[in-house]
Order: structure tokens, then sequence, then C-alpha cells
């Protein structure tokens, strides 16, 4: 099974009201340098040279832990660690997918990007039918850029549209307008991008289903390839949820986040867009391949801040805060902050609810063969009470999924197998 490489790049050119990511503001591109020098240094999974360290700048200069936007504290330690054990995969595994996530990795620029594409081809046998992907936000990218990162082998694009409403962009603090987005879009066809996501966001304070309706024909006449949608959170020590607490927002309405969900699923699909998972949506052949690995429980391995990775069997999680990934590299030490030995009754949970989040859903058969048991014996009057209900089905396939209307409850089904 061929593994998926993920990394993350944290840097934006604007903090977003609503976001909780592990992502700094863009300040200078010494931070940027040091930063790739870490995530470099992890990929060769060496100790880094003395000479990367006595050539950096001054740290305080560049990248001071007072100058990281993000909340201190996530539940664990992001400043301490003990060394840990290296936890990355021997060299040389097969990888066919690569995923620049953020932040705002098309910030980049080719030089940058190409040092660590050329990083991961060292350490990992690429195969020839790779998917690489690059997120990109409107407004952050050139035509020459673009078509850089195409020639060196970047075929997708999951493009951060969000909404075509300049008053919702304002409101979450975009640093972007709907026009930013439109001509964003016709610069990444130009330079010829084929495979091409918008990610979208429904339930924003003060979104009317009529805001929604036009953000789905603007979406749907750009035509792009794969589409994905995300219900808005408020997390906690955010500006919105700051602003929701004062009461200067409204809290994002379920019922109608529900109901955008729904318009969606038919708008989409009348317009030849095939659902293949909860949240996400594509024109025939467009699945993205690397997130199909989280769901279908296949082995990514992250570098770079914050990072998770799945080996098929441990989990192991970077330190989440910048400044401490860099240092903590720098000092020749692991970024790994948690690793954990799946035990098989969550091995079990997770493959169960995030096959179930496939409109293909869970293989019984599969199930059966990986763990040696039965779901349907394990959870017999559970899934007898959803089959009830109309949430799940069974297929004559031996295929466990759920129904549409399941999808709505997708979460009440989700928490019994947990
Ligand atoms: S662009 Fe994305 S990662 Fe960056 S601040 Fe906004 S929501 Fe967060």
């Amino acid at each position: 099974m061929p593994a998926g490489v993920y990394i993350h790049v944290p840097f934006c050119k604007s903090r977003c009201s609503y976001c909780d990511f592990a992502t700094d503001v863009y300040r200078n591109d010494e931070a940027v340098e040091r930063y790739l020098r870490a995530v470099l240094t992890e990929l060769e999974d060496r100790k880094p040279k003395t000479g990367d360290r006595l050539s950096l700048p001054d740290p305080n200069s560049v990248l001071s832990p007072q100058s990281s936007v993000l909340p201190a504290g996530r539940g664990r330690s992001d400043s301490v660690h003990s060394p840990q054990p290296s936890v990355l995969p021997a060299r040389g595994g097969l990888v066919d997918t690569i995923y620049f996530g953020g932040g705002t990795p098309s910030l980049l620029n080719p030089g940058q990007l190409e040092r660590i594409l050329k990083a991961v081809h060292e350490r990992f046998e690429i195969s020839e039918d790779r998917e690489i992907t690059v997120e990109m936000n409107p407004a952050t990218v050139t035509l020459g850029q673009l078509e850089q990162f195409r020639a060196m082998g970047v075929n997708r694009a999951s493009f951060g549209v969000q909404t075509f409403n300049d008053r919702s962009l304002k409101l979450l603090a975009r640093g972007h307008d709907a026009d930013d987005a439109r001509s964003t879009y016709k610069t990444l066809r130009k330079a010829g991008f084929e495979n091409i996501s918008f990610d979208l966001i429904a339930g924003l304070p003060h979104q009317t289903i009529d805001d929604w309706k036009a953000n789905l024909e603007e979406a749907v006449s750009m035509s792009p390839e794969h589409i994905s949608l995300y219900l808005l959170e408020i997390h906690e020590a955010t500006p919105l949820a700051e602003q929701v607490r004062s009461g200067r927002q409204p809290l994002p309405d379920e019922e109608l986040a529900a109901e955008m969900y729904e318009l969606m699923l038919e708008r989409l699909e009348k317009a030849g867009y095939r659902q293949y998972e909860i949240s996400n949506f594509c024109k025939e052949g467009f699945e993205s391949r690397h997130n199909l690995k989280y769901w279908d429980l296949d082995p990514v391995i992250g570098f770079g801040v914050s990072s998770h990775s799945f080996d098929g069997g441990r989990r192991w999680v970077n330190v989440r805060d910048t400044m401490a990934y860099v240092r903590t590299v720098e000092c020749g030490d692991s970024p790994v902050v948690e690793i954990e030995e799946l035990p098989e009754k969550q091995l079990k949970a997770e493959f169960t609810f995030l096959k179930l989040r496939l409109t293909k859903g869970l293989d019984l058969k599969e199930y059966r063969s990986r763990f040696g048991s039965d779901l349907t014996e394990e959870f017999g009057p559970e899934i007898a009470e959803f089959r009830e209900l109309g949430l799940v089905e069974l297929t004559e396939s031996d295929v466990m999924r759920l129904t549409q209307k399941g999808r709505l409850y997708s979460n009440e089904v989700f928490g019994v197998f947990v």
C-alpha cells in the first residue's frame, strides 16, 4: 500500500478570525527559510550539520515565541520535549501522494517548494502517477510561480475560496475578496491546473440560504473538479469565538447549516458532481487520492510543525508550536510529542467510522479479514436499530453504508462505534 506524505507550511498572509490551525503570520523570508531548513532536516532524518545552526540569524529577531500568533497550550506541552525515539519509517518506501497543507503553502516560492520536493524524492520512492497537491489561497500566487509549480509536478490545487460573499469574507478576516478568488482561479487554469478543488464554508454568521445558493451557483459555474464543504466551527481562543461570546456575532445556526448541506447535495448532483465522502464531491475520477488515505486508514507520514502521521498501527504527532518545532529539530531532537500504538479496539472503531464517511461504505469482508471478527455480530443490536431508523443500509455485496439520512446524523451513528 503506497503511503502519502504530508508537509505542513505554517505561514499565512494574515490570520483569519476563525482559524485554529497551526499557522503564523508570514513575517519575513528568514523565518520561512529557517522553518524550511528544519523540515528538510526532519525529512532527511539526520542531525543538523553545525553550519545549519551557526548560519542562522538571531532566533529572537526572526521567529520568537512572542511572535507566534498561536494560542498557548493545546492540552499537551508545546515547549519542552524529551527526545523521542525516531518513528519515521525506513527510507525508500513507496509514496504516491504528496500534500502541502497549511497555513498557506502557496506563499512558498518555486525554489522553496522544489527543495522540499527534492528531499521527499530522496527519502521515498515516488510512484510515476503521483498526486501532488498544494493548498492555495486567493491573491497569494502569480502566473509565473504557478507555471513553475506545474513544471515541478504539482498537479492539484486545493483552493481556499470559502465564500464568494465579500461581507462574509470580511467578517472572517480572510484578507482577500471574491474578485481575488475569481482572478486567482483564472490564473490557476492559465497555468495549466486541470485538477482544482474548492473549499467552501457553510453556516457563517448572517449567511442566508440565498447567500449559500449564490455561492453554490458561482462555484458550479466555475466548474472546479472537486468541492469540499466545511461547516463553520467556533474554536476557543479565536477572535470569532470572542465576537460570539460578546454578542457581536450570532452563533451559527445548526438547522440552517443542515439545510445548506442538503441544498448542496442536490445542486452538486444536478451539476454532475458525485459525493464520495460526507463533505467531499468531485467530477468522475477526481477524488482526492491523498485524503482518501485518511478515510481508508492507509499510511500517511507528516513532516513539519503539528503534522500527524499514521503507519498502519502507530500514530504520532509533531509539536504544535512553530518556534518549538524549529528549535527542537535544530537541537537534533525529534519534534514528535506523542506516539500512540493504537489498540485493536481503537483501530476497529476508526476503521468503522472512517469507512462509513465514504459513500462506498464499509466492506464487511475487509473488516473480517483485517480484524478476524464480524462487525455485524459485535454491534448487532445497534446496527439493527440504525437500519430500522433508515440511517444505515447493508447491501447484497456485504457492504454497510450510511443512507442520505444517515449522513445528516453521522455523528450519532459514529458515536456508537467509538
Ligand atoms: S488562510 Fe487558512 S490556515 Fe491561514 S489563517 Fe486563514 S484559515 Fe488559518
